[in-house]
């Protein structure tokens, strides 16, 4: 970790866990070549630290978002393939020729500009197979064959439900890829994100192309964890307060103390990316997540009292004994003792949101 002085939360990025997390998905993508997702900044985590331990692991071929991420990678990576999954557009062509990145071609429109443009690098093509977000639709795949100039670097498709992996949908798509896949035969084919190459041995094809399995995110839905956990957030505490009976706590005064309590007042809220949404009480989601956030100080689970703020979140101590919590000590907000999926759930989202907002006031300081 950086000096990181002066912070009131900082994260912790264990490296050798994303190494060790590559070699998992490296070792289930068989005979197939295990690329990575790297885009929004390594999943939060850092793009060069994140970029450098892959690339040492073996990993040569990044995805990430758009031309300027991989114009950025470029700087860091200067030999990998660096794939760009929104493609290509007139004002990214510069970037893409001076830093030799592969543009995923997603429509007929982007295949017109990329050979109108006479650009003669590497290019992939991603088919739409379910998503309905980017690519070509099948026909329109099929029919585009004979008219592309050159033959694509790679062509790619996309699961919408891989993180169940019983999700009848899969097999409707990976049918669909793979029918495709021997129409441009000799090319290669990707398929597969974390969940697909952990559980489907059949989209493998010969690119695997995992993200969040990298940074320790559980990729399934509904089936344990098979990743070491990668990030560990922790808030400073910057006061401890004494609450009297029938006080409230924080904005729309949605908490009531029924009791004296000792309240930490911990330097993280909203605008961390902790969210709003992981608050004690007073957000709309606790109706259908009965309880909100919990952190994790000296040996002992503590509750996320209150409305989180923009910059300060309030936590019950009043369990602990008074000696064990003191103002500039740590709390866990997720890591070690709070995975990353239970408080992911907790807020209403998934571990991606969660890890690629954590911490972005500070930017990228890890
Ligand atoms: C983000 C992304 C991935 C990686 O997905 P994970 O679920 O994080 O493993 C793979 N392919 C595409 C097109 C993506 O956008």
């Amino acid at each position: 970790m950086k000096n990181n002085s002066g912070q009131t939360l900082r994260r912790h990025i264990d490296r050798s866990a994303i190494a060790e997390n590559y070699q998992i998905l490296k070792k289930a993508s068989g005979a197939a070549t295990c690329g990575a997702a790297v885009k929004a900044n390594g999943y939060g985590c850092g793009v060069e630290t994140v970029s450098n331990i892959l690339a040492r692991e073996g990993c040569q071929q990044f995805f990430v978002a758009d031309a300027i991420e991989a114009a950025k990678l470029r700087t860091i990576q200067k030999d990998a393939e660096i794939f760009i999954l929104n493609g290509v557009f007139e004002d990214t062509i510069p970037l893409i020729t001076e830093h030799i990145l592969i543009p995923v071609l997603n429509s007929l429109s982007q295949i017109k500009l990329w050979q109108q443009s006479g650009v003669t690098q590497d290019f992939a093509v991603h088919i739409d197979t379910g998503m309905n977000r980017l690519g070509l639709r099948v026909n329109e795949a099929y029919n585009c064959l004979d008219d592309l100039k050159s033959v694509p670097k790679l062509i790619m498709s996309h699961f919408a439900n891989a993180d169940d992996p019983e999700d009848p949908k899969n097999t409707q798509q990976l049918e669909a890829f793979t029918a495709l896949s021997q129409k441009y035969s000799g090319v290669t084919a990707s398929m597969a994100n974390s969940a697909a190459t952990l559980s489907n041995h059949a989209a493998h094809f010969q690119l695997t192309r995992p993200g969040i399995a990298i940074y320790g995110g559980n990729p399934f839905s509904h089936l344990p964890n098979p990743m070491k956990p990668v990030v560990k957030a922790e808030a400073k505490i910057i006061d401890l307060r004494e609450v009297l009976p029938n006080e409230t706590v924080s904005y729309g005064g949605t908490f009531k103390a029924k009791e004296t309590m000792r309240v930490a007042v911990c330097g993280v809220g909203y605008a961390d990316g902790y969210p709003r949404n992981v608050s004690g009480q007073g957000v709309q989601l606790r109706e259908y997540v009965p309880n909100g956030a919990k952190g994790f100080i000296a040996g002992e689970m503590i509750n996320c009292i209150g409305r989180v703020t923009m910059d300060l979140t309030m936590f019950d101590v009043s369990h602990l004994p008074r000696n064990a919590v003191e103002i500039g000590d740590w709390v866990e907000l997720f890591g070690d003792q709070i995975t990353l999926d239970d408080f992911a759930e907790q807020s209403g989202t998934v571990s991606y949101e969660i890890l690629t907002g954590i911490g972005r006031r500070y930017g990228p300081s890890i």
